[in-house]
């Protein structure tokens, strides 16, 4: 059986996964793109190494990226979303019809048109007449607007490469100008077993710039560590208390796990002044 072993940039160990079969391999001009089949987890999709998506739990990272903000703010309409080009977070977002306007800003168009032809439930609502793809840097595109989203997504790749411009003060401070006053962001910050150091980093990072920060996690079978993090962060209104009543359907989110989702207070404690667990 031929054997796909994980590149991931950060994890103190290798992922290895059984191929079924090699359903794609291309270079676009900004990464590698795989997607193989595998029995348990079906299709993956796999950027430079390092695994993006199964068909068997992205429900899991996606309902969670997207629906704690979203839940959180009173009326979005105004929404975007940074990288994620399979589509997953976009498709999440437009559960909420509150939302009059999507701006999908993903660098790589590549992934976008491999998303649609190798994972068409999870990119079944880009061609919505709501989404404006925008193929360019999410830093870029965020910079100089003033007060004109009501949420800002970033789902990219882990903080490495392009990546990066996502995980920079000063990105978190043009997030912070473009959102309205009852704006909310929330960002992907690695996990809480491998990349402690990373999540807070990226808390205090943006608690330089929000007034509001908050941590919230989900289980991940496929990312590296598993104990997957979110950092959220707000102008004005607290994330942990839900707004609007839960959207339907969802497989993983609900009402519960919103207020489950995020660290008790003292583990958050623990975790920035850096004690070990
Ligand atoms: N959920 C996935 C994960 O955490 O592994 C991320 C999936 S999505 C495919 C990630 C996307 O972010 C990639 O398609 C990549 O091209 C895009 N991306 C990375 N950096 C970006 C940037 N600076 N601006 C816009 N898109 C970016």
């Amino acid at each position: 059986m031929v054997k796909f072993f994980e590149k991931d940039p950060y994890a103190p160990i290798q992922y290895v996964y059984d191929v079924d079969k090699v359903l794609y391999k291309a270079k676009s001009q900004y990464q590698e793109i795989l997607v193989i089949e595998n029995e348990y987890f079906g299709k993956i999709l796999i950027l430079d190494g390092v695994v993006q998506l199964t068909e068997r739990d992205e429900f899991f990272y996606h309902e969670m990226l997207v629906h704690v903000v979203m839940h959180a703010h009173p009326e979005p309409k105004r929404v975007v979303v940074i990288g994620g080009g399979d589509g997953g977070a976009v498709r999440e977002v437009l559960k909420h019809e509150t939302v009059e306007k999507l701006y999908f800003v993903e660098i790589d168009n590549e992934v976008i048109n491999t998303s649609k032809k190798f994972f068409p439930t999870v990119s079944s609502q880009i061609d919505s007449p709501k989404v404006e793809i925008k193929n360019m840097d999410g830093a870029e595109f965020i910079k100089n607007r003033k007060e004109e989203f009501d949420i800002v997504i970033v789902d990219s790749t882990d903080i490495i490469g392009f990546a990066k411009s996502l995980f920079t003060v000063e990105f978190f401070r043009s997030v912070k100008e473009a959102l309205k006053e009852d704006g909310m962001f929330v960002t992907l910050s690695e996990s809480l077993h491998f990349h402690k150091e990373m999540v807070v980093n990226v808390q205090e990072t943006m608690k330089l710039v929000f007034p509001i920060v908050d941590l919230y996690t989900a289980p991940i079978a496929t990312y590296a560590g598993n104990w997957w993090t979110f950092s959220a962060g707000s102008n004005k209104l607290p994330l942990r208390q839900m707004r609007r009543p839960c959207i339907s359907p969802t497989r993983y989110y609900s009402e519960e796990i919103h207020s489950h989702a995020f660290l008790p207070e003292g583990l958050y404690e623990r975790l920035m002044k850096k004690l070990d667990w």
